[in-house]
């Protein structure tokens, strides 16, 4: 924007700036906004070694602990993210696979939704006011590829939400979690602690935090310390089957919530109802073949 258009722009009524801002800047109300990491493990001896065990056998060198120990979460140094730039390739979550989720490259349009940062640099009063704009109603979502020990997402997203500016990190209303057992850790302990700091960040930091989206399987109960962020009025935490045309509800208190983290969700029940019903057919259908076999023989 040259010195004459910017001058322009800003003698135009707040209101009709806005309007601008919300053009350029809203979310998609449907839209995920991806971001994506790597984790890098410095004192790891086979960083890359996918051994997705409980115990996260690897000798590490740190310097947390005494020479040669065994990596311990919350005890050694954690990993390094590194968050991936505008110019590499962006990848989207395609589907739920547990220990290797299906990720797949973004599609031309989904790459031009995303909105361009040029405008909010031009100085900073128009920083000041597209922010929120920019930040209001999206829906975060750090997302990695296979990682040796869990993917950390938890601690991905706290470490991304503490790299922005204050005023951003004001501004973010919405996050979004995949929660089933790898995503965060391979120890359910650790992911637990894990969540839980995670919710006393937001509740300590995202002054405007409104919703959690979490993409869950079912019977992974490790969320319950996201229930802390009832404490702040008018959150909702909404949660989806992950599996296709999954199902979703919305929690406003902390019962219903820690409820359903315990109990299978209902479309687990009526597809195990579906499934035993198909077998009734099925032994049935055996039955009547047995007896029509059975017959002929006679
Ligand atoms: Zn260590």
């Amino acid at each position: 924007m040259d010195l004459d258009r910017l001058s322009l722009f800003l003698l135009l009524p707040l209101e009709l700036r806005q309007r601008v801002y919300s053009h350029l800047l809203s979310p998609h109300p449907q839209d995920v906004t991806t971001i994506n990491y790597q984790l890098s493990w410095p004192y790891l001896q086979n960083p890359d070694s996918l051994t997705f065990t409980p115990y996260q056998l690897d000798m590490c060198g740190c310097p947390k602990q005494k020479k040669d120990h065994i990596y311990t979460r919350y005890v050694c140094q954690e990993p390094e993210v590194q968050f991936a730039s505008k110019q590499d390739p962006l990848w989207i979550l395609h589907e739920l696979w547990g220990l290797f989720n299906i990720l797949r490259p973004a599609s031309q349009r989904e790459l031009e939704r995303r909105p361009s940062a040029h405008l909010i640099h031009v100085n900073k009063q128009i920083y000041r006011e597209s922010i929120p704009v920019l930040y209001r109603g999206r829906n975060f979502r750090l997302l990695s590829g296979p990682c040796p020990r869990g993917r950390y997402q938890a601690y991905a997203t706290q470490k991304w939400l503490a790299r922005l500016s204050p005023l951003a990190r004001s501004h973010v209303t919405d996050l979004g979690l995949i929660c089933q057992i790898y995503e965060e850790d391979c120890v359910e302990s650790d992911a637990i602690q894990s969540y839980n700091s995670l919710s006393h960040y937001i509740l300590r930091n995202l002054l405007h935090f409104e919703k959690l989206h979490l993409l869950r399987l079912p019977r992974y109960s490790a969320v319950q310390p996201f229930s802390e962020l009832f404490q702040k009025k008018g959150v909702t935490i909404v949660v989806t089957s992950g599996r296709p045309n999954g199902e979703m509800s919305e929690f406003y208190e902390s019962k219903d919530f820690l409820r359903n983290c315990t109990e299978p969700p209902a479309g687990d029940i009526s597809q195990s109802r579906r499934l035993l019903r198909e077998l009734r057919v099925e032994s049935e259908d055996i039955e009547s073949t047995l007896e029509e076999t059975l017959s002929l023989r006679e």
